[in-house]
């Protein structure tokens, strides 16, 4: 079990530190996917939903897909999706730098792998002589968010843009 993100970057979210709309503190707001129970099939991508909302192609009206699927509403929120391109990365480093004098001395050891074609990723671990105490539950999230912040970074430069689905 996880959530993870997967695209032009792959990796997991931290447990219990990290929220599924970290990015979103980076200066993007991701778009929602969302999917129909029942049927299985996807809102489009910016369609909003509302209670009264119901898959179309696959059902005559709302009652009828509450009817199949059981539930109400009849959709859940499925995957956040976030695209980045080289116009956020003025305000991608603007918080990557604020994270850098906040959390900077814990992140020895920080490397990424990968490539463009198969997405890019990070290897970390907190060192072990700070992460028994010494670290706080917000020094924790600022260090996740850090080390997300110089992924997509990375991922931009490489590539130009750095887009991913994140699990909910
Ligand atoms: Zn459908």
């Amino acid at each position: 079990m996880g959530r993870y993100y997967r695209g032009d970057i792959n990796g997991k979210f931290w447990f219990g530190i990290q929220t599924s709309d970290d990015a979103a503190y980076l200066g993007v707001d991701p778009e929602h996917q969302y999917e129909y129970y029942g049927c299985g099939c996807y809102v489009d991508l910016g369609e909003e939903v509302n209670d009264s909302s119901y898959c179309g192609s696959c059902y005559d009206s709302l009652s009828e897909h509450q009817q199949d699927s059981q539930e109400q509403p009849t959709w859940f929120l499925r995957e956040l999706y976030f695209y980045f391109s080289k116009d956020d990365l003025p305000s991608l480093q603007k918080e990557q730098q604020r994270l850098e004098k906040a959390v900077g001395q814990f992140m020895e050891g920080y490397t990424i792998t990968g490539d463009t074609e198969f997405g890019f990723g990070y290897d970390y671990t907190i060192p072990t002589e700070y992460n028994k105490t010494l670290i706080t539950t917000q020094q924790r999230e600022q260090i996740a968010r850090l080390c997300l912040a110089n992924l997509i970074a990375h991922c931009i430069n490489e590539k130009g843009v750095c887009r991913f689905d994140a699990d909910t």
